[in-house]
């Protein structure tokens, strides 16, 4: 059933009509004082709203949950997670809504949901509210994902509520309106498979299928096809991660999406200096998600997936678990081949170049920029000019000039091709003095800065003049960055 908003946008529940075990109905709390912090327009004209619409006392009020579109039950969804390696049977949307579904102008479906939106029964000792600066650092961050190629959860809006959210100090509270393929989470399989209930687990993977990897309907066998793409999805995903120096900081599995798009901006940052060991969570005391772990991390949180999947895959479960097993398999070369296929667009390679040869290449520079502690971003966007006969950008960079001199002479005996390296190493990304000079300027209500970084986060390959100091690796005295989660 869909139902029609004022802006002529109508919503379908069809994870509360299929999934109705995993769906609470609930109302978001009252804004008492709604005020638009950002609205993405594109994105609005992609799902069919009028942004002034959404500009409009009526727009913002959807965009908090105060008034519900027509007719629609947002829903708080049910799902377990392994958090930091222990399993959670009930999480679920603690502070989040599911307003439903909305066909967008290419027929795509794709959830709006709300987060901070509130209280729900599954807020466990949580206020259910959200701060402003990390829904607005959420807009931003899924925002340059998207601008960078990477699939991600997208960012619709960040309205401010009015109201003060108790953190160490009191906040101004905020609601982010998210949009994406599907909220369907490892978690959500993990929650249907501990219920015990084999057809609820059975409706969410034919939904999974049906919204994510329509081809599996028709495999042989559609629910192993089902797990082998999203094996391939995230395998792909968490090398585009590893090649824009990007740290999800909280891969728990209730944070990893069926659909291989990004999700849960929380304590996520994208890296300065490169470091394999880098980690900004402060709650990551034992660098579980750091940089270089992400991969494995994906894999482990993958075969908690195929866990839940077993009985679908084969009623016998001896079979079923060699099945997953040779599935899961294919994880570790997939990802190795789309990073190293992106290592080699980052170097400007032509794809005959052999993998025996950009292998080894590709790590050492890696290796170079640990070593001589180098800006990661910087350093690859600096490399083009090399191929054009500068090799300052790049070179100044590293102490070890030598060793830089020695890389570079193996690199460019391979030609290549400098334009195309400027097509794939963004100038600019969110970095995390940057982000946090915006976010602080917002939260006491100056949104210049806000506005700006989220323009030049949004064209990232594109060299613009005046904007030099969005380029730049962070100053000397930022120091060492800590992120927060939940917050
Ligand atoms: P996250 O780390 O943001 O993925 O959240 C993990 C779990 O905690 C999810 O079930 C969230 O809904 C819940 N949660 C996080 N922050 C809050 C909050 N302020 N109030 C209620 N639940 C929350
Ligand atoms: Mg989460």
């Amino acid at each position: 059933m869909s139902v029609p908003t004022d802006s002529k946008v109508t919503f379908g529940h069809r994870f509360a009509q299929e999934l109705p075990e995993m769906a609470v109905s609930w109302q978001a709390e009252q804004a008492p004082e709604p005020r638009l912090l950002a609205l993405n327009e594109p994105l609005a004209a992609e799902l069919g709203f009028d942004p002034g619409f959404l500009r409009s006392p009526e727009g913002l009020a959807l965009l908090v949950g105060a008034t519900v579109p027509g007719g629609a039950t947002p829903v708080a969804q049910a799902y377990s997670g392994h958090q930091f390696g222990s399993f959670n049977p009930r999480l679920g949307d603690g502070r989040a809504l599911l307003l439903g579904e909305i066909t967008d102008t290419e027929g795509r479906l794709r959830d709006l949901h709300l987060k901070g939106s509130g209280r729900t029964p599954f807020a466990r000792g949580g206020d259910g509210l959200a701060a402003v600066g990390p829904m607005l650092r959420e807009y931003i961050v899924s925002e340059a994902m998207q601008a960078l190629g990477i699939p991600t959860t997208r960012s619709l809006a960040v309205v401010a509520t009015g109201r003060e959210v108790r953190r160490e100090t009191m906040l101004p509270g905020a609601v982010l309106a998210r949009v994406a393929s599907s909220h369907l989470r490892v978690g959500s399989f993990q929650y249907a498979a501990a219920t015990g209930n084999q057809d609820l687990l059975k409706r969410l993977a034919d939904q999974a299928i049906s919204r994510h990897y329509p081809d599996a309907a028709a495999a042989e066998r559609p629910y192993l096809a089902l797990f082998e793409s999203v094996v391939s999805a995230q395998a792909t995903l968490v090398a585009q991660w590893m090649l824009a120096g990007f740290i999800h900081g909280v891969m728990n599995t209730d944070n990893m999406t069926i659909s291989g798009e990004t999700i849960d901006y929380g304590p996520c940052a994208f890296m300065d200096v490169f470091d394999y060991a880098t980690v900004y969570s402060s709650i990551d005391r034992g660098g579980r998600y750091a940089y270089a772990n992400q991969p494995l991390i994906a894999e482990w949180n993958l075969a908690r997936l195929a866990e839940t999947l077993l009985p679908l895959i084969d009623e016998d479960q001896e079979r079923g678990v060699t099945t997953a097993v040779a599935a899961l398999e294919a994880f570790r070369p997939q990802y190795s081949g789309a990073w190293l296929t992106g290592m080699k667009a980052k170097l400007g390679l032509a794809d005959d170049v052999d993998d025996e040869v950009a292998s080894p290449l590709a790590n050492d520079v890696l290796t170079l920029l640990q070593e001589n502690h180098v800006d990661y971003t910087s350093f690859f966007r600096g490399l083009s000019s090399a191929v054009r006969g500068d090799a300052r950008p790049a070179r100044d960079k590293v102490l070890d000039v030598a060793a830089f001199d020695a890389w570079a002479a193996r690199w460019l005996a391979l030609d290549p091709d400098a334009d195309a390296m400027d097509r794939v190493n963004p100038v600019y990304i969110p970095r995390n003095h940057l982000v946090e000079e915006a976010l602080d300027a917002a939260t006491a209500g100056d949104l210049e800065p806000l506005e700006r970084l989220v323009d030049v986060v949004t064209r990232p390959f594109e060299e613009r003049p005046g904007l030099e100091r969005y380029a730049a690796g962070a100053p000397e005295d930022f120091g060492k960055y800590t992120t927060y989660c939940g917050t």
